[in-house]
């Protein structure tokens, strides 16, 4: 099962975190659903982004690797934020 190709945007929480790493220079940045709705479709898969976004740093533009990043909704949940 590949949740890239499952869920829309629309099937996830809002608060859920995407994380984006950077297939060419590794970097790592993340995005809330809700950020990405501002920016996407709902209906968008998770797989489309992926294969339509790439890297944000200047003159990279690598292709990037999508993942929900449990840990940091988890320690959000246990500590909130500093
Ligand atoms: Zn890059």
């Amino acid at each position: 099962m590949n949740w890239k190709n499952e869920y829309q945007l629309l099937d996830l929480e809002e608060d859920k975190v995407i994380g984006f790493t950077c297939k060419k220079c590794g970097l790592y940045y993340a995005q809330t659903v809700k950020e990405l709705l501002t920016h996407y479709n709902s209906q968008t898969y998770p797989a489309e982004l992926e294969k339509n976004m790439q890297c944000k740093k200047w003159g990279c533009n690598g292709p990037l690797r999508i993942e929900i990043n449990q840990q940091h909704l988890i320690e959000a949940f246990q500590g909130g934020l500093p």
